[in-house]
């Protein structure tokens, strides 16, 4: 189950490139090209599921596990000092790619990150050096 015009499928296929920290047999775990803040990355299910109200109990399971991997790493290799974990479902919750995600972001004392934040081109030495410590 894939969409070809749905933009998460077409990273899972290889067809866009992604800074991919991590998958099993039901998720691929990226990092956000608009990252909050340091690290924030996310975790899709490897079905083109469409939110909250679609997902499988499996695949439910499975992302938040990996969120919880994610968020191990975060800890102990970013040096994050807490995580938010965050899924947006419909239009209205600013959802924008219309797959299945979750959101892990990494939070740092006195980090300036206030939701919403307002998405903005991460600069890409930054991601790539936390990709390499997340992987
Ligand atoms: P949503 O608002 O749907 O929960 O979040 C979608 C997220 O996907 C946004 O934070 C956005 O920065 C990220 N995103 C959108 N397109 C791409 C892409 O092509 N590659 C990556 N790595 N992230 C993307
Ligand atoms: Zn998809």
């Amino acid at each position: 189950m894939s969409d070809p015009d749905c933009i998460f499928c077409r990273i899972i296929a290889g067809e866009i490139p992604a800074t991919v920290i991590d998958q099993d047999e039901r998720t691929i775990a990226f990092m956000d090209i608009n990252p909050a803040t340091r690290g924030h990355a996310l975790v899709a299910t490897r079905e083109h599921v469409r939110d909250l109200l679609d997902i499988g109990p499996e695949d439910l399971a499975a992302t938040i596990t990996a969120a919880q991997r994610l968020a191990r790493r975060m800890t102990e290799r970013l040096g994050a000092d807490g995580i938010n974990v965050l899924n947006n479902t419909g239009a209205a919750s600013w959802q924008e790619v219309f797959h299945y995600h979750l959101h892990v972001i990494p939070r740092y004392h006195d980090d300036p990150l206030r939701l919403p934040w307002r998405p903005a081109p991460g600069d890409p030495d930054e991601i790539a050096v936390a990709a390499e410590a997340l992987r």
